[in-house]
């Protein structure tokens, strides 16, 4: 900005005041009505008082110049901060409404304890924030496999998502562990945007992408793509990551919980429930039965003559042995509401719901061969063992839960007498 100098009259009084003396001496000098001398002596003071004049004007002149060259930069200051106090007055209602959506997401996120629960929430807190955004992207990443794989994908417009493992932009945040914000993925030049996959494939042009990650563990990542250039900014950025920093706090914690919560409930040689949380499993299955009027099975098994496994191979051979048929348990009966529990030392016990009596004694017997033909490969030599079971089912074989159990435990042992590695469920 100029300012603009006005020219004060006082300039123009003195020449004028000075000509006019000068005019009028010269005028009686040749008139001769005064001396030539005095005459010369007025001009010399004329141009003495002229010469003192102007060095007084120039000083003047020159102060009033820098005092404005102050005044025009504090001027551009205020202009200049002005205008970004404007540009922050503009942002405020977005900043306001992120803020509030993000005191939500938080207030309804510090509920959520199942894995399952925070990945869903997660991707419908991002799609309200984030209405411009075309497609949402979550990746699970696996420390022991260094990879990631996508769990959830929302995509608004009509799209294929081939990256189940990311892409470059992904494992960009990976290795820097930090945010990435991609404006026109045409003019980055940390990328080749023809490599990139979600350009390829989906025209994918700006792009928001988070770690999930806490004290340099990472979690997984969050991308947010969109097909038009320049949609996404450095307070998306931001906004993304403080979403995802809460949403990990939260996994963490849900992790946490899940571990306290398996070392109460199973057993850390085999992972399988202790004896404790099967009881009350199969009260609470019992109660729905009842309800239902549903079939319901039990299988017990036993490891035939473990001691004598134990006494000549060790009890680390014995220990491997009880992971291993804790794997074949797991395969032929788990899943479906099943419970497989680890029962006493060698015992287990499986609750299988909603099942014929058929069925589960076709359970067991596959279990039965299973491990006959198993066998634990231990310092290159094969360790053979076997397992006998007793099965039962409701409602035929008793009226309750205990009931059950007893006779399970007989026909355990029925089985034993009858020379191991058979099913007994009659009897
Ligand atoms: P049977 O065929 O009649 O069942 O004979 P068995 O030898 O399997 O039965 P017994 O009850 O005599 O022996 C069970 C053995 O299981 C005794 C115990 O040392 C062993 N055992 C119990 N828990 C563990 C364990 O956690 N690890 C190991 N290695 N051995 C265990
Ligand atoms: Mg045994
Ligand atoms: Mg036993």
């Amino acid at each position: 900005m100029i300012l603009q100098q006005r020219i004060p009259l006082y300039n123009f009084f003195i020449p004028i005041t000075l000509a006019l003396l000068v005019s009028t001496s010269l005028f009686f000098a040749i008139s001769e009505k005064i001396n030539i001398g005095f005459v010369a002596a007025i001009l010399f003071a004329t141009g003495v008082i002229f010469f003192i004049f102007r060095r007084i004007q120039l000083d003047i002149f020159f102060k009033h110049h820098s005092e404005l060259d102050v005044m025009e930069g504090k001027v551009n200051m205020l202009k200049d901060s002005i205008e970004e106090k404007e540009k922050i007055l503009r942002a405020l209602p977005y900043e306001r409404q992120n803020l509030t959506s993000l005191f939500k997401a938080s207030q309804n996120l510090i509920e959520l304890i199942d894995q399952e629960d925070i990945f869903n929430f997660l991707i419908d807190v991002l799609e309200d924030l984030f209405p411009k955004a075309d497609t949402i992207l979550l990746f699970d990443f696996n420390k022991e496999k260094d990879n990631l794989s996508l769990i959830r994908s929302l995509k608004r417009k009509d799209s294929v998502v081939e990256e189940k493992s990311g892409g470059a932009l992904d494992k960009w945040v990976l290795r820097h562990n930090s945010s990435l914000l991609v404006e026109d993925i045409t003019k980055d030049y940390r990328f080749d945007h023809t490599a990139i996959t979600a350009y390829h494939d989906r025209k994918a042009q700006s792009f928001i992408v988070s770690p999930l990650s806490i004290e340099h563990r990472l979690m997984g990542i969050v991308r947010i793509e969109s097909r038009r250039a320049l949609i996404f900014s450095l307070d998306d950025l931001r906004l993304l990551r403080n979403i995802c920093d809460l949403a990990v706090v939260v996994l963490e914690r849900a992790n946490l919980f899940n571990s306290a919560q398996n070392l109460a409930i199973k057993d850390s040689l085999t992972s399988l429930f202790v004896k404790d949380y099967f009881f009350k499993r199969l009260s609470q299955e019992y109660k729905r039965i009842l309800s239902k009027k549903a079939d319901l099975g039990i299988i017990m098994l036993d490891i035939d003559d473990f001691k004598k496994i134990n006494d000549s191979h060790g009890h680390v051979v014995g220990d491997f042995i009880l992971s291993r048929l804790a794997g074949i348990l797991k395969k032929n009966a788990g899943g479906g509401g099943n419970v497989i529990a680890r029962f006493g030392g060698e015992e287990f016990i499986i609750l299988v719901v909603e099942c014929g009596k058929e069925k589960v004694i076709d359970i067991a017997e596959k279990i039965r061969k299973s491990v006959e033909e198993a066998g634990l490969l231990f310092r290159r030599e094969r360790i053979d063992f076997t397992v006998s079971a007793g099965v039962v089912s409701y409602p035929d074989d008793a009226e309750d839960m205990l009931g059950l159990i007893d006779k399970a435990d007989k026909r355990l042992y029925k089985a034993k007498e009858k020379g191991k590695n058979r099913v007994c469920f009659s009897g």
